[in-house]
């Protein structure tokens, strides 16, 4: 090989490794999209679910505004923990979704989604603040946007969200919430977000940390496992599962919290449709 061409072929892989460096969050691991690309992308996510009622039928936040008023101080409580890394970054944001589903998903950049079947299938307010933690915990993690830019390709996203045509970006919500196996997160991911579920909720000084639990056992004792849903799809609720997060307990010295079971059936009698 001639010496230009061995001097170009390093120029390129300065290039690439100084590319892959930049695209590499130091705290949440290797993501080809900016921070701001993941707004952008979640923006225009939301717009889609917005445009499409049978798929994504949103309960009015006007009619039903005691049921996100109850959701968004949960939120509050935790965004107070300081073991977010990109609490400044992304604006969180919190929608429910009438339709009978056992799920919730998150979209890039803060966007939440809750659907009303799971709702009303926890059976107080320490599970569901374990379960949107866990979700808040796969935004800041940047989980599902690492999952779309590995999936999709940035250029294919970003021709999505900058093009004339929802569909394309309905489809993806769709995928993302719950029908595509290939954006289902790694168990390592699921993991990590159920950690930061227990240390976000160890912060409020309010919810038991241990709040994610208390909704695994239920759909273990229920048989629930198998349903196609974020967080049990792609591996049950093992016992391994269980035993991190109270690993994760442990190590925090936490007093604990309460759960505010009666607090809840207020919310799911008197104020979800
Ligand atoms: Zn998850």
């Amino acid at each position: 090989m001639k010496n230009n061409e061995l001097v170009i072929n390093w120029i390129i892989i300065i290039v690439v490794l100084v590319a892959s460096v930049i695209s590499c969050d130091k705290e949440t691991g290797f993501n080809l999209f900016t921070l701001q690309q993941d707004i952008e992308i979640g923006e225009s996510m939301d717009s889609a679910i917005r445009a499409d009622p049978v798929e994504f039928p949103i309960l009015d936040p006007v009619n039903y505004a005691d049921a996100y008023q109850f959701m968004n101080s949960m939120m509050q409580r935790i965004l107070q923990s300081d073991d977010f890394v990109h609490k400044q970054d992304f604006d969180y944001e919190l929608t429910i979704i009438d339709k009978d589903i056992m799920n919730a998903f998150a979209v890039p950049g803060g966007k939440l989604y809750f659907y009303t079947g799971l709702l009303k299938y926890l059976d107080n307010a320490g599970n569901l603040a374990g379960v949107l933690a866990h979700e808040m915990a796969h935004v800041d993690r940047r989980h599902s946007s690492a999952q779309l830019s590995k999936y999709y390709g940035v250029d294919f996203m970003l021709n999505a969200i900058f093009g004339e045509d929802q569909s394309q970006l309905q489809q993806i919500a769709v995928d993302l919430a719950g029908g595509l196996a290939a954006l289902k997160f790694s168990r390592s991911d699921e993991y990590e977000a159920d950690e930061y579920s227990v240390r976000f909720l160890d912060d409020t000084d309010y919810y038991h940390p241990k709040g994610i639990s208390g909704f695994f056992e239920k759909l273990d004792q229920d048989g629930k496992n198998g349903e196609n849903f974020e967080f049990l799809s792609t591996h049950p609720s093992d016992d391994n599962r269980l035993a991190n997060i109270n690993e994760i307990w442990i190590s925090l010295g936490s007093p604990g919290g309460d759960y505010f079971e009666s607090e809840y059936l207020d919310f799911k009698t008197n104020m979800l449709p």
